[in-house]
């Protein structure tokens, strides 16, 4: 069993360069595993190359986020400048289900994700494009056998109403979970009658926002990730964030949850080894 596991993070993002494996590598010296999660088709297959270079504690997502089904979201930390040859870009993707199914193939492959809803930076026309690249998301998963790692952000109505009508593709054991959960405890009751757990990342290090719904979902459904290369935990905050990182997540976990260190640790390793089935 590892120390701690981030379960959900990028380490294979244009950030890192090409310090990729020394960023895995200082997690695995600290006895940390990692889900490394892709984001459109080419951090999908770049995410499953990194995964395959270890025997073990490195594991990969693979989706189409939300945001990647409209061509003008270009994050440079995520992508590169754009239009060189070691960056990747964001094209507007229709969700290719073959594509995806091939990737999947890998043993690697632990969840389809971060797939979902975001409403946030909305082009109003991408609202059911988002919805059927979503959909077909939720049908591979099942054709997997795999759990969804979700993305959601100004869109819980309509993603619970998707993943309700939707029932009968989730995962029987455990459907997924929702990354970095940014809603209210009514929305996090109907995602955990569904089954699902939930992440937390570095943002409960810097704000109390999230310590009463975290109180409400409880340890037993609850896994640490970073989201690195973003949103970089106390004492890092404002630099580039990495999976080693998650440890400090861990410790205000307990903190909020008024448990010791070392059962926050084994029971999140717990969870995320349960749902993903590592
Ligand atoms: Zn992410």
């Amino acid at each position: 069993m590892p120390k701690l596991i981030d379960a959900h993070t990028h380490a294979h993002f244009v950030a890192y360069g090409d310090e990729s494996e020394d960023v895995v590598q200082r997690a695995l010296d600290e006895d940390i595993w990692l889900i490394t999660v892709g984001t459109q088709k080419d951090t999908s297959r770049r995410a499953v190359e990194l995964a395959e270079q270890y025997k073990e504690g490195v594991y990969a997502s693979i989706a189409l986020h939300p945001i990647h089904t409209e061509k003008s979201y270009h994050d440079p930390q995520e992508l590169g400048a754009g239009g060189d040859t070691k960056g990747f870009t964001s094209r507007g993707e229709d969700f290719d289900y073959e594509y995806y199914k091939k990737l999947g193939q890998s043993k690697k492959v632990v969840s389809i994700g971060e797939c979902g809803l975001d409403y946030f930076r909305l082009e109003e026309s991408t609202k059911d494009k988002q919805r059927d690249a979503f959909i077909q998301q939720i049908r591979l998963a099942n054709e997997l056998n795999i759990p969804l790692m979700i993305h959601c952000r100004n869109a819980f109505g309509d993603l619970i109403q998707i993943l309700k009508d939707h029932k009968h593709l989730l995962k029987q054991d455990f459907p997924g979970v929702n990354h970095f959960f940014t809603s209210n405890k009514e929305d996090a009751k109907e995602l955990m009658e569904l089954g699902f757990y939930f992440t937390f990342g570095g943002v409960i290090t810097f704000t109390h926002d999230y310590d009463e719904v975290i109180k409400y979902i409880g340890l037993d459904k609850i896994m640490v990730e970073t989201d690195a290369p973003y949103v970089a935990p106390v004492p890092h905050r404002g630099k580039r964030n990495e999976p080693a990182f998650v440890k400090y997540t861990a410790e205000k976990l307990a903190e909020i949850l008024d448990k010791d260190f070392e059962e926050v640790a084994q029971k999140t390793v717990e969870n995320t080894r349960k749902v993903f089935s590592i």
